[in-house]
């Protein structure tokens, strides 16, 4: 069977940061529909906990780095070893689909801030989607991929 990883809050999971639950997304239906197996996945969630403090993608003098929005704490290693662990462990994942936005799973919708908070940008890869990316797989922000399926 073929597979599909999937955010775990777009299939209602209590992962969000701020404990929040969306309800399952249609997304997860159509993935079934499509005869996939889906694995879910939360890097923030197995890393901080939740809730957490929400996180941004920032440019640093060391490179991009997914910092604590108000606190500033480094978060990227973690999520980087969830993400290969993840891919790791799940070599046969074939697609990726993302939450939209979110600086771990945003596909090509993540944000890009500057030391000083000003929007760089609005079309990056969250870690974990960067990392999906990297292995070769096939990878959509949730919004790309339901109307791929109609
Ligand atoms: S967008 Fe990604 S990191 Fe954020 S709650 Fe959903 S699965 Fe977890």
């Amino acid at each position: 069977m073929k597979k599909a990883a999937l955010s775990a809050c777009l299939a209602g999971r209590n992962c969000r940061y701020n404990g929040e639950i969306k309800g399952r997304s249609e997304v997860v239906a159509k993935l079934e529909k499509e005869g996939y197996e889906i694995v879910l996945f939360c890097p923030e969630d197995a890393c901080f906990g939740t809730p957490r403090e929400a996180m941004d993608l920032t440019v640093t003098d060391e490179g991009v780095k997914a910092l604590t929005k108000f606190t500033g704490e480094d978060r990227t290693p973690c999520l980087v070893e969830y993400a290969e662990n993840f891919f790791n462990d799940h070599p046969d994942i074939t697609l990726f689909v993302g939450k939209a936005r979110s600086p771990s799973c945003g596909v090509c919708t993540a944000r890009l801030y500057d030391e000083e908070g000003r929007l760089l940008s609005e079309n990056e890869a969250g870690v974990m989607a960067a990392e999906a990316k990297a292995r070769g797989v096939e990878t959509l922000d949730d919004e790309a991929f339901l109307p791929l399926q109609e």
